[in-house]
């Protein structure tokens, strides 16, 4: 296993971490809990869950196991988030997570999914930060962490405010190219970076000939994107949702046989990317400037997902729903100026895509 300091914290984590959010069977305890001491028996000390993931039974599952690696000394630091942003709310949430997760402490705890800067804006009217720093000081969390949906220069914007010891984003092979700025961000203030979604939320191993840039002599589709992100410096930890034992053991063997790429090779092979990607919205953000408002990256980003996603059955609908947070009808409001599509790098027709957003 690799370990990387996670910021200034003066914690080592594995570069492989164990996200709960995709349990196979989240009610079969003992399997759950196998799998976890599995993946920590082999070197897995960052474990994030959240207490939306089964409607709490994840963070459950992970008491669990925290217990059983405490019987057999395997070390670990336990992850989580809090949708909360009042005192009173946080507080009634924290003394649920601290049960369910058998422990007195979280290690990393998180200011949960920010998908707009409004939203973290709302947040901070409650004194979200102020109560964070409380609990730091009573000793109920260890660091404070955000979570965050946000690309680009307003992912960066968030960062640098100085309050979080780490972030936790969305990144991948797929959307590297609507985050690069939160490394400068990262790099700046020291953070820990810990990344979900390693695997484009299934669409590169659904689409190994559209990564092929990543893809090296003998690798399948999901071990180059998870060496991809390993290559990265920057990234701390990178969480892999796992469902059984046995994918547990592939991604271990990856960061096995792991041979790190130099920083060159790796811009040489983020330099393929937009080739590779034709037709599909690579997130630049060119066309981010529309007259009437619209997020064009957010819905456009939608769309790929009914490209690229076959194992979804309303792909549109659930990325706005829960990646977005936006309504179809939001990409009615186009006056078909064209001014996007004049700016877009991908010549991608995006006047159409959003008349079938919206109907
Ligand atoms: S064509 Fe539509 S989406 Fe594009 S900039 Fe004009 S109003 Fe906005
Ligand atoms: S310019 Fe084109 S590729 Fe870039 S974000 Fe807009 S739609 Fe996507």
């Amino acid at each position: 296993m690799i370990y990387r300091e996670y910021g200034q914290t003066g914690k080592k984590v594995s570069l492989l971490g164990f996200g709960g959010m995709r349990f196979k069977n989240v009610d079969n305890h003992d399997e759950c809990v196998r799998m976890m001491v599995s993946a920590a028996e082999g070197g897995v000390n960052y474990f994030d869950t959240a207490p939306g993931y089964f409607e709490t039974r994840s963070e459950i599952v992970y008491g669990k196991a925290f217990a059983e690696m405490r019987k057999r000394g395997l070390p670990y630091f336990s992850a989580t988030k809090t949708f909360e942003s009042t005192e009173s709310g946080i507080r009634g949430e924290i003394e649920g997570q601290l049960k369910r997760l058998d422990i007195s402490t979280i290690d990393f705890y998180h200011i949960w999914c920010i998908t707009t800067l409004d939203n973290w804006e709302n947040r901070k009217k409650n004194d979200i930060i102020k109560t964070f720093r409380k609990l730091k000081e009573e000793g109920l969390i260890n660091h404070i962490c955000i979570s965050s949906h946000l690309i680009k220069n307003e992912i960066k914007k968030l960062l640098m405010e100085g309050v979080f010891e780490g972030v936790l984003f969305g990144y991948s092979a797929y959307n590297f190219q609507t985050r690069q700025d939160a490394f400068d961000a990262i790099r700046e203030k020291k953070l820990g970076a810990v990344v979900m979604n390693p695997l484009g939320g299934g669409v590169i191993p659904q689409h190994p000939d559209l990564f092929k840039f990543i893809r090296r002599e003998g690798e399948t589709a999901a071990v180059a994107a998870l060496r991809f992100l390993w290559d990265h410096s920057e990234i701390t930890n990178t969480l892999v949702g796992f469902d059984t034992i046995e994918h547990v053991n592939e991604a271990l063997q990856a960061i096995e046989n792991y041979k790190p790429r130099t920083p060159a090779e790796l811009e040489e092979v983020k330099s393929k990317a937009a080739s590779s990607f034709e037709g599909i919205c690579t997130g630049c953000a060119y066309c981010d400037n529309c007259p009437v408002g619209i997020p064009i990256p957010y819905y456009m980003d939608t769309y790929n997902q009914k490209l690229l996603n076959k194992a979804i059955d309303d792909p549109i609908g659930d990325r706005l729903k829960w990646h977005w947070n936006l309504e179809r009808s939001g990409a009615a409001k186009c006056t078909e100026c064209g001014q996007c599509e004049a700016a877009c790098t991908q010549h991608i027709d995006i006047i159409r895509r959003l008349k079938e957003i919206a109907n």
